[in-house]
């Protein structure tokens, strides 16, 4: 008790950093789905070696203790044809030389991994991992020598789909917009087989989140390797049509594969107001820059908007920490321990309250000790679980993965 004095001038540090400080970093910690906007590293705003208006960026991953994240290749879904295809391709283009020229800008603080000794040795090393995965296949532009390109790139995850119907397999969400039939038994095209195929062959890992239902069946059915979802939630918590049933959990776990929990509002709390608010504001926004339609990538960042999601925050609360945890624990309770994982759609749309970007990521640590797990299992929901999948992914390929 006689310390208390002394404390008194670090009472400050001490709230801040407050349940942080209070256990050790994991072995490693792996964020599977971070997003980046298309003009990452290409204009100074999005240089993520400073701070930048990004919730993640090298200064907020070291001060946070976020030592690996997936940067993902996003293309939005738009028609099946020569020009569509065309458009994602060269969008696609563009966010890998982004990645590229984070780790060549940047090469003593964060390296490129390939491979799972890659991110254990850059965390020795203590340097930060950045690995790629791809969050819609039609960025493939519809031609399966790409998944040798994507490859050589440094994708080792590819996600068939994002929001809509495209050539490999059907969404969980399908849009009316670009002319989707309603869901049905249909799952993965001819096209989408030969894309699965090949990535068991190459080493990359297949990604369901986004998929729908039947996709995913289709694909357990399919994949020789074990399967991820790289940013999903739990159905039986929250109805809703990106959240995985109890049924996939366990197929997905039956495969030795893992499904990492993503602390996305929507997946988290169903909360009408907040998205008609929020489609609103979107609405709102585009109109004052003279656009037809909100384009994430053209809007997230103007002020306008984000003022508008601030007050929209104090309106309609995020989701916290406890009810990211109770999704966790959920998923463990059905598919076992060593099948879930953490992931954050950083720069997506995600973030709740207590994990608003990387520089808060031991506040996820330490909510998962407050919750009873142990050090053994927070080691495996931080990243252990889902290198165990990526190295079985690498065995299940022709030749290593190097
Ligand atoms: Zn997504």
């Amino acid at each position: 008790m006689k310390l208390w004095p002394y404390l008194g001038a670090l009472a400050p540090l001490l709230l801040w950093t407050g349940p942080a400080a209070a256990g050790e970093d994991p072995p490693v910690t792996i964020d599977t789905h971070v997003d980046i906007p298309l003009a990452y590293m290409h204009e100074p705003r999005f240089d993520a070696g400073h701070d930048t208006p990004l919730q993640v960026d090298l200064g907020k991953m070291e001060r946070g203790g976020l030592n690996a994240a997936f940067f993902v290749i996003y293309v939005e879904q738009g028609p099946l044809n020569a020009k569509g295809y065309a458009k994602a391709v060269a969008q696609a283009r563009r966010k890998y030389e982004d990645i590229h020229l984070l780790v060549q800008r940047y090469p003593r603080r964060i390296k490129l991994a390939t491979t799972p000794e890659q991110v254990i040795a850059n965390r020795k090393a203590g340097v930060l991992s950045a690995m790629i995965g791809i969050e819609n296949g039609y960025s493939l532009g519809h031609d399966l020598k790409n998944m040798d390109w994507v490859f050589a790139q440094g994708a080792r995850y590819i996600g068939l789909t994002h929001v809509g119907h495209n050539d490999l397999c059907t969404s969980s969400m399908p849009t009316a917009e670009l002319g989707d039939p309603p869901l049905s038994d249909a799952g993965l095209s001819a096209f989408g087989k030969q894309v699965v195929e090949r990535a068991n062959r190459l080493g990359i890992m297949v990604d369901v989140s986004h998929s729908s239902d039947a996709c995913v069946r289709d694909v357990l059915a399919l994949s020789k390797a074990p399967v991820i979802a790289s940013h999903s939630g739990a159905h039986a918590l929250v109805n809703h049509p990106r959240n995985l049933p109890d049924d996939l959990l366990r197929a997905i776990a039956a495969k030795g594969g893992v499904v990492q929990a993503v602390a996305y509002k929507g997946f988290l709390k169903l909360d009408p107001g907040r998205e008609l608010a929020e489609k609103a504001l979107q609405a709102q926004v585009a109109k004052q820059a003279g656009d037809k339609q909100y384009d994430s990538e053209k809007h997230d960042f103007l002020p306008a908007y984000v003022q508008g999601m601030a007050r929209i925050d104090k309106a309609f609360p995020l989701p916290t920490l406890d009810d990211y945890l109770a999704q966790i624990r959920h998923m463990v309770d059905v598919a076992g321990i060593d099948h879930v994982g953490i992931a954050s759609d950083f720069d997506g749309g995600g973030g709740i309250d207590g994990w608003r970007d990387a520089s808060q990521t031991r506040n996820v640590t330490a909510a998962l000790r407050k919750a009873g797990f142990s050090d053994a299992d927070i080691a495996k929901l931080w990243g252990g679980n889902l290198l165990r999948v990526w190295r079985a992914v690498e065995q299940t390929a022709d030749a290593p993965a190097r």
